[in-house]
Formats: C-alpha cells, sequence, structure tokens
C-alpha cells in the first residue's frame, strides 16, 4: 500500500521534480564562502562597494519576500509545483457508479495555465496533487487530455475512482459543487521520448487516464514521415465503467492458426465479445468511452483498444501483449521507440511488471518482474507508472 504522505515536506522527501518540469521551477543556488576571515582589511574603495551590493541584495531579498508573501495571501493563480492553487470544482460526471469526471478551473482567468498545461502534455504523462484539507495529505491524479470545448478555459479534467474507504477520493466525492479543490503540479511522471514510434499501454481501472495522455502526446507528434501508434489494453472491474466500448478485429480476434506461435503457446482470457457496432451510439458509451473513439477519429489507423472486464471474466494475459508485441516491428537499435505503460493499482503493476519501490523517500521503478518479464520481450522499454 501506498504510504500516507503528508504535505508538509512533500517536495523534498518524495520525489525529486524532473528537469522538463524546469520552467516552472527556479534554480536557486548559493555560494559558499571559502573563508570566513578575510587576510587583509579591504581597502575603502572596496568596503564601499561590499556595503552597496549588501543594501542592494538585502533590497532584492525584502522585494522577494514581500511578493512571497503576497502571493502566499492572494493564492497563486498558476498551476506550479511549490504551492497549492485554489482550483474550484465546476462538475461531477458520472463515468459509472465508482467513478466520475471531475472537471476542475483555476481561481481567475491566467493564460499563463495553458503554457503550464502545454509544456508537460508535449513531455509525456504528468499528474497533479490534490489536498486533503482537513487530514492535510495529498494524493496523485492525472489530468484527462483537454478536448475542444474546454480548449482555452484552463479547465482541468480528471477522471477518479471512488474509493468507499479511500480518504481522499471519498472526500473529493463528497465535495459540492463550487467546492475549493487544492491543487500542485505538474509533476511528469514519465517522458515519452520523440523518438517513440509505439506505445503498448497497459491500463487498470483509472489508468486509462494516463493511457489517453500518452496518447495525444504521442499522436500530436504525427507528421508526414511519422505515424506513431498506440495500442491500449484496459481493464476494468464492471461493463459499466467501459460502456460502449468495443474491441476491434486485431490480431486478438484473429483465428487461432493466424496468430503469432509465441502467443498460442501463452493461454489467457480474451478481451470482451465486440457488441454490434451499428447499434451503438455516442450516448450509450460511457464519457470515458467516448474520449477514446474520439482519439480513434482524430488519428484513423495510428489508436486501437481492447478491453476486457473482470465480471465478464476477460483478463489481461501475456497473449494479448504477445498479440501486439510481436506484430510490431522491433530490432535492438529500434528498442528507444517502443515503450510499454503500465498503469492502475498496486496490484495491478506489480502483476504485469512487478513492485515499484520506495527507496529513501522516493518512489523508484524497481527491477521489472510480473508478467511481462516472463515474455522476455526485447527491444521494449517498460515503464510503471
Ligand atoms: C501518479 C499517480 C496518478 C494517479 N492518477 C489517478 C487518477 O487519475 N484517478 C484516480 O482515481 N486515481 C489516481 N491515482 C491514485 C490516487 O492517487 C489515490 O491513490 C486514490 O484516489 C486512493 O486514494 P485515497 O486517499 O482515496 O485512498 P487511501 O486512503 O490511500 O486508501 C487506499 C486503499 O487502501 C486502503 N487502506 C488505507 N489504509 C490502510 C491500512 N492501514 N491498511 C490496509 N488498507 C488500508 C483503503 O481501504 C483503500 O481501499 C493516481 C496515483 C498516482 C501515483
Amino acid at each position: 500500500m501506498k504510504p500516507k504522505i503528508p504535505i508538509q515536506g512533500f517536495l523534498l522527501s518524495r520525489y525529486a521534480y524532473p528537469t522538463t518540469a524546469s520552467p516552472l521551477i527556479c534554480a536557486h543556488r548559493r555560494y559558499a564562502t571559502t573563508s570566513s576571515k578575510l587576510s587583509a582589511p579591504s581597502p575603502p574603495g572596496q568596503r564601499w562597494w561590499l556595503r552597496l551590493t549588501l543594501i542592494t541584495v538585502t533590497a532584492a531579498g525584502i522585494g522577494a519576500y514581500a511578493r512571497w508573501v503576497q502571493d502566499s495571501s492572494s493564492g497563486s493563480t498558476t498551476l506550479n509545483p511549490v504551492r497549492f492553487t485554489p482550483y474550484s470544482l465546476v462538475s461531477r460526471e458520472p463515468v459509472s457508479s465508482t467513478g466520475s469526471i471531475f472537471t476542475l478551473k483555476p481561481p481567475k482567468p491566467d493564460v499563463s495555465n495553458l503554457e503550464v498545461y502545454e509544456a508537460a502534455q508535449q513531455a509525456g504523462v504528468w499528474s497533479v496533487m490534490f489536498k486533503q484539507p482537513q487530514l492535510q495529505i495529498g494524493r496523485d491524479y492525472t489530468p484527462l487530455p483537454p478536448v475542444p470545448p474546454d480548449a482555452g478555459e484552463e479547465c482541468l479534467r480528471f477522471f477518479i475512482r471512488k474509493d468507499p474507504f479511500g480518504e481522499v477520493s471519498r472526500y473529493l466525492h463528497s465535495l459540492n459543487i463550487g467546492a475549493p479543490i487544492e491543487v500542485r503540479g505538474p509533476r511528469i511522471e514519465c517522458e515519452i521520448p520523440p523518438e517513440t514510434q509505439t506505445v503498448l499501454f497497459i491500463a487498470g481501472g483509472t489508468g486509462i487516464a494516463p493511457a489517453l495522455q500518452a496518447g495525444h502526446t504521442l499522436l500530436r507528434r504525427t507528421d508526414q514521415i511519422h505515424r506513431p501508434t498506440i495500442h491500449i489494453l484496459w481493464a476494468t472491474r464492471q461493463r459499466e465503467d467501459c460502456r460502449g466500448g468495443y474491441n476491434e478485429p486485431t490480431s486478438a480476434t484473429l483465428s487461432d492458426a493466424r496468430r503469432p506461435w509465441l502467443s498460442r503457446v501463452f493461454g489467457s482470457s480474451r478481451a470482451a465479445a465486440a457488441p454490434p457496432t451499428e447499434t451503438r451510439t455516442s450516448s450509450d458509451m460511457s464519457p470515458i468511452v467516448r474520449e477514446i473513439e474520439a482519439l480513434k477519429s482524430q488519428y484513423p489507423g495510428q489508436v486501437s483498444v481492447e478491453y476486457f472486464v473482470d465480471e465478464e471474466n476477460t483478463f489481461i494475459g501475456k497473449r494479448s501483449i504477445l498479440d501486439f508485441t510481436t506484430s510490431t516491428v522491433s530490432s535492438p537499435e529500434l528498442s528507444k521507440r517502443n515503450m510499454i505503460l503500465v498503469s492502475g493499482p498496486e496490484g495491478f503493476i506489480s502483476y504485469m511488471a512487478g513492485p515499484k519501490q520506495w527507496a529513501e523517500g522516493m518512489e523508484l521503478q524497481g527491477p521489472l518482474q510480473g508478467i511481462i518479464r516472463e515474455l522476455h520481450l526485447q527491444d521494449w522499454a517498460v515503464w510503471k507508472l
């Protein structure tokens, strides 16, 4: 289980912010003096300059402090990784009985927010932290990619699962519309290098949010020469979580005879069967499935999704992974271009790729284990989110 992280001291103890967020973080460098004693008294001209420098530095310090105090008391309007910014809850749209899409808006219009989101979105998968003010604890959440109606409005949207025993998710689901929610970030969870061509995203539950983010980051790099692709394996507990989602006729639905030989060796549950396509309308789809479909229409042929539903006894297994990886061109020199990302509850990540590890207050990737390791895949970089 993830340790509870008190708000104070979080920045120093839990994660080092990656350099990609650097526009938001000022590097403070302190120079050490070489000696506390000067070997000879400075000449009068030098002392005058020293005094002037001291006064200037002190004045600048007081100015900066005053600005900081003013900023802190008025509340920052731009999302930043150092201080919490008071957003407010604009809407909460149910996706299923266990999860909703939350839309949050910043305290006042501030175009700098768009620049902050854009920088993070270009880099890869990113998250922000929400504060639970009564308990003074924070939890990370992944913004969904922007959709056209929200563009320019600086709103952030999140798909949040309600854990009946979870402190922060329960708190968030109990808030009234208009309630304040303090947010800090962004933090880049995983950079998607520019040379990446293929992503296999293995998502459990709300892990679909970073999958959509990864899709947007990757696919917006499409040009005349590059046509990156993303294949998402999404496992949910109930059908209602992915209502209206259907499995395309990928290799997973081909006859066994046409299946890559290796995948035939590993038996695993097949993805949920496709409902008749012609009967599907957008109102039949859960909001998340609608977003997946929108991404598919925006980038035809570059996005594919397979759905797995616990209550229908369909699970992501070795075969689902191999069906995709064996159909992808790979070679050692292409290894930087193929990524497997795994996101979801801790148990899900452990099963797929082994647990992440904590060391010296930081969460680390830990060794590759789980079923992905057993597949001995060559030329794929694996990242646990
Ligand atoms: C980078 C990142 C991005 C994320 N993005 C999202 C997202 O977009 N959407 C989303 O819904 N979630 C996301 N999460 C998960 C999220 O941060 C929270 O972990 C989740 O909402 C649960 O938090 P909570 O405070 O409600 O539950 P917690 O209070 O942390 O409890 C979690 C579970 O542990 C159990 N538990 C608590 N204490 C104990 C104990 N002492 N012994 C045994 N069991 C215990 C609880 O019963 C509960 O079932 C993300 C996590 C990370 C790290």
